[in-house]
């Protein structure tokens, strides 16, 4: 079956027992067993509910993996693969990791003993890191978030396996229907089905996917012993937003791709990035990985920080809002909102700059979009879109 059939069919079949042709929502804490210690599959919801199984069907079939366990938040999924080390162990991280994934390292699990240490991934003269330090766990993100670098998986992975070392892809940005790391060489391809997956900005998840049993057994482990899962009323919102994920996806590139050419010819703005733009640093890599850049378009605007913040309170479709990734489009300034975490010196290494603006092109018609886009930048006083 192809993608758009799996989306709707894998892990999502009628209910056996009503025939049901959506399947309820499992909403209970406990299963009742028929002997002491006996079950019908499931016990408690912390390890395991119906909802959870389908879910968790369905992302393995989308991402070419094996095997996946669902947690409450993307968060909650990076929660369970850091919660695998121990005192000591090294993660060597791509540097422009999202915000949040920074400070988890460094306020929570560096406290606990985990050493991270960080690389720019976009320069192969890095690979031979991999080799040198023997990480416990090389951890990247592509593209990345805010600034859309492209890491080239396939190759990374090969760099990797010679030191055995795992390889965890945050597949966020892409999802399953652009790129799916664990055919390019993962070990983990983890994502906040937050974002594209659920679609509708509703509710929040995560996910992490892997062809590993072993792998897989520690995150089903930390998904219970940690209390990392969903709920499955949420599980079951992001079955059903799922089921359109490869129409959406379509839409949001095809948009992101206009608006991406039409920002770059206005005179306010010093550089666009989208994955797909002939301007990108990474395009090559991009094409041979992705099967669409995406949704995410950021852009460099020639301006202050005050002319920056007044051009992202203009917008009107725009919602000024942290997230991406849903059917309505929003816009973010990650200086003073998502990777405000990351303490400014680290932050402007890295690129996130006071001019520096993520808009997440949703599925509105693109001419309305465009015109947003144009009005606010004249009320910031900057120049309009030709
Ligand atoms: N990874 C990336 C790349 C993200 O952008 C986000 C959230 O924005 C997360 C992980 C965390 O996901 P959540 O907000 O669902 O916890």
């Amino acid at each position: 079956m192809k993608f758009e059939t799996r989306a709707i069919h894998v892990g999502q079949e009628p209910d056996a027992e009503t025939g049901a042709v959506i399947p309820p929502i499992y909403a209970t804490s406990t299963f009742a067993q028929t002997r002491p210690g006996e079950t019908l599959g499931y016990d408690y919801t912390r390890s395991g509910n119906p909802n959870f199984t389908r879910l968790a069907q369905t992302l393995a079939s989308l991402e070419g993996g094996r095997f996946a366990t669902v947690f409450g938040s993307g968060m909650a999924a990076i929660t369970a693969v850091l919660s695998t080390f121990a005192s000591g162990d090294l993660i060597l991280a791509e540097e422009n990791v999202y915000g949040c994934t920074f400070r988890i390292f460094a306020q929570v699990f560096e406290k606990f003993g985990l050493k991270v240490r960080y690389v720019d991934f976009a320069d192969p003269a890095n690979y031979r890191l991999i080799g040198e330090v023997r990480p416990a766990l090389v951890w990247l993100e592509s593209p990345t978030n805010p600034m859309l670098k492209i890491l080239d998986i396939q190759a990374i992975c090969e760099e990797a396996r010679k030191v055995d070392a795992p390889v965890l892809v945050d597949n966020t940005f892409a999802s399953p229907c652009f790129q799916r790391p664990v055919e390019l060489g993962a070990t983990l391809s983890l994502s906040s089905t937050t974002k594209y997956v659920n679609g509708h900005s509703d509710c929040l998840g995560g996910v992490v996917v892997t062809d590993d049993e072993s792998w897989n057994d520690k995150m089903v482990f930390a998904q219970k012993a940690v209390g990392l899962n969903p709920s499955p009323f949420d599980v079951w919102l992001i079955a059903r937003g799922v089921k359109t994920l490869a129409l959406r996806m379509r839409q949001h590139h095809e948009s992101a791709l206009e608006i991406a050419n039409r920002l770059e010819k206005c005179d306010s703005v010093e550089w666009v990035r989208f994955p797909f733009l002939a301007s990108h640093p990474q395009i090559e890599v991009a094409k041979r990985q992705m099967s669409g850049g995406s949704g995410i378009v950021t852009l460099q605007l020639v301006a202050d920080l005050e002319t920056t913040k007044n051009f992202v309170s203009k917008l009107e479709l725009f919602s000024l809002a942290e997230s991406l990734g849903g059917v309505e489009s929003l816009v973010d300034h990650p200086a003073s909102m998502t990777h405000a975490s990351i303490p400014r010196p680290e932050r402007e290494k890295v690129g996130i700059a006071d001019g520096l603006v993520r808009l997440s092109i949703g599925i509105e018609h693109v001419e309305d979009l465009l015109a947003d886009l144009g009005q606010a930048l004249e009320k910031a006083g900057l120049d309009s879109l030709g």
